[in-house]
C-alpha cells in the first residue's frame, strides 16, 4: 500500500517554502558518520533525522530496521511503512519528539554538516537512452548523413549495462579519464586525457525488489518494485565515445564515473506530480504499453561554476516529462527476456533534454559539439566542454501549491591534476 502525505500537512520543524524537503517528501539517505557505522537518515528542511537513532529510542518499531543492513535489504513495504512512521513523528501536533529537547539534539543533525554516501549498495547499473530530444541531437551530430533516430528508438527503450563500481556520491571529485580518440583528419588513434569531458543530466530509479530468473515484470507492476528516484550525472568523454561506440555502444567513455544524488525520493512523494508522457507513435508492442500517466513533472536544472566564478550559473533548464520511455516501461523492457534484477539495482533514464536551446542536458548539445560555446556571464569565460576545476551541479524539484518536493543537489567538482 502506498502512503501519501496531504499537501496541507505541516511539521513542527520549520521548513522554508523553497526547501526541497517538506514533510510531503521524507526521502531516505545514508550518512557516513566517520568511525561509526553509516546510519539511515531522512531529511526535513535543513535537518537530517537519524532514523536508526529513532529506532533505538523506541519511536519506530518497523520490521527491517532491527538489524539494518542497507535500504536495499528492507524491501518495498518496509520502506513505505517507514515513511509513514517518520511522518507521524514529524507531523505538527505530535509532541513526542518535539518536546524532548535532549533527543532532538541527539537525532536532528544539521544536513549541511553530514557526509552523504550512495543511498543503496548497487549490484548493477544500467543506463537507458530515453530522452528523445537528446537521442535525436546526438544522432544529428554523430551520424549527420542518417535519420537522427535509429529505427528501433520508438519501439524499445535503448540501454546498455554500465559499471556499478564507478558510481560516486555527491561532492566526490571526478577525475578526467584517459582514453583512445581519433581525430577525423588523422589515420591512427592516440591515447591521453579526454578533451571533451561532459555531464549528462539524468534521473535514475533504485529497485527495492527484484524479479526471479525467467519472470518478466509488467509495466503495470513495475512501480511496485521501485524504491525511489535520484538525480544521476552520467559523466562522459565525448571524443572517446565517438571513436569507441560503434557497433556495441558506449564503454570506457562512460564507465569512469557516474554520480548519484544522496536522497532517495519515493514515488509516493512524487505522486501529486504524476503526468502523462509524450504520445507514443507508433504504439509500442503490448508488453511495453503504458496505461494511464506514468511520467513525473520534475523540473531539472544544470548549474556550472568555473574556478574564477564566485557563484554558479544556470546553463540548462528542462523537465522529466521530456522522456519518451518512462521508468515502468524501462523496467518492463529490462525484464522482458527473464533477466533477474536485484534490490539496489540502479537504472538511469538517459540524458533529459528539452526541445530547444537552453534546455539540453549535456554540453555536447548545449554548445553543439563545441561550435557554440557557453559564455559565463560573471567572468566572460567560455566553455565548450567541462574543464578541470569546474563544478557541475544538478538540481531537480516539483512545484506544488505552497510547497515543493525535490532531490536537493548533486554537486561534483572536476579534479585538478
Ligand atoms: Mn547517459
Amino acid at each position: 500500500m502506498p502512503f501519501f502525505v496531504s499537501p496541507n500537512a505541516k511539521s513542527w520543524i520549520r521548513v522554508d517554502p523553497e526547501s526541497d524537503f517538506p514533510i510531503q517528501n521524507l526521502p531516505l539517505g545514508i550518512a557516513d558518520l566517520g568511525d561509526e557505522a553509516p546510519t539511515l537518515v531522512t531529511r526535513i528542511g535543513d535537518f537530517a533525522v537519524d532514523v536508526l537513532g529513532l529506532c533505538d529510542e523506541g519511536f519506530i518499531d518497523n520490521e527491517g530496521l532491527e538489524d539494518f543492513a542497507g535500504i536495499a535489504e528492507m524491501g518495498k513495504q518496509a520502506i513505505v511503512d517507514l515513511r509513514k512512521s517518520l511522518y507521524d513523528i514529524l507531523r505538527e501536533g505530535n509532541p513526542k519528539l518535539r518536546d524532548n529537547s535532549k533527543l532532538k539534539k541527539q537525532l536532528l543533525l544539521p544536513a549541511s554538516e553530514l557526509t552523504m554516501i550512495l543511498p543503496m549498495e548497487v549490484p548493477a547499473f544500467v543506463d537507458f537512452y530515453s530522452g528523445i530530444n537528446h537521442a535525436s541531437n546526438v544522432g544529428k551530430m554523430f551520424r549527420p548523413d542518417m535519420e537522427p533516430l535509429l529505427p528501433n528508438y520508438r519501439h524499445l527503450p535503448v540501454g546498455y549495462n554500465g559499471r556499478a563500481s564507478s558510481l560516486i556520491p555527491s561532492e566526490v571529485p571526478v577525475l578526467r579519464p584517459n582514453g583512445q580518440t581519433k581525430a577525423p583528419d588523422s589515420e591512427l588513434p592516440t591515447f591521453g586525457p579526454t578533451r571533451e569531458l561532459d555531464f549528462e543530466l539524468e534521473l535514475g530509479f533504485f529497485l527495492a525488489e527484484g524479479n526471479d530468473f525467467g519472470e518478466a515484470v509488467s509495466v503495470a507492476d513495475a512501480e511496485e518494485k521501485i524504491a525511489g528516484l535520484v538525480l544521476v550525472n552520467d559523466w562522459s568523454a565525448r571524443d572517446v565515445q565517438r571513436w569507441e561506440y560503434q557497433p556495441l555502444g558506449p564503454f570506457l567513455a562512460k564507465s569512469f564515473a557516474t554520480s548519484v544524488s544522496p536522497w532517495l525520493v519515493s514515488l509516493d512523494a512524487l505522486e501529486p506530480f504524476r503526468v502523462k508522457g509524450p504520445a507514443q507513435e507508433p504504439a509500442p508492442l503490448p508488453h511495453l504499453q503504458q496505461k494511464g500517466p506514468g511520467h513525473f513533472d520534475i523540473i531539472l536544472e544544470v548549474w556550472l561554476q568555473t574556478e574564477k566564478m564566485t557563484k554558479p550559473q544556470r546553463i540548462s533548464h528542462t523537465n522529466a516529462r521530456e522522456l519518451y520511455w518512462n521508468f515502468a516501461q524501462q523496467l518492463a523492457h529490462q525484464t522482458s527476456n527473464g533477466t533477474p534484477t536485484e534490490p539496489g539495482d540502479l537504472y538511469a533514464s538517459g540524458t533529459i533534454s528539452g526541445p530547444e536551446e537552453g534546455s539540453f542536458g549535456s554540453m555536447l548539445e548545449l554548445t553543439w559539439r563545441g561550435t557554440h560555446p557557453i559564455k559565463m556571464v560573471e567572468t566572460g569565460e567560455e566553455r565548450r566542454f567541462i574543464e578541470d576545476g569546474d563544478v557541475v551541479t544538478l538540481k531537480g524539484y516539483c512545484l506544488g501549491k505552497g510547497f515543493r518536493v525535490g532531490f536537493g543537489e548533486l554537486v561534483n567538482p572536476v579534479a585538478k591534476p
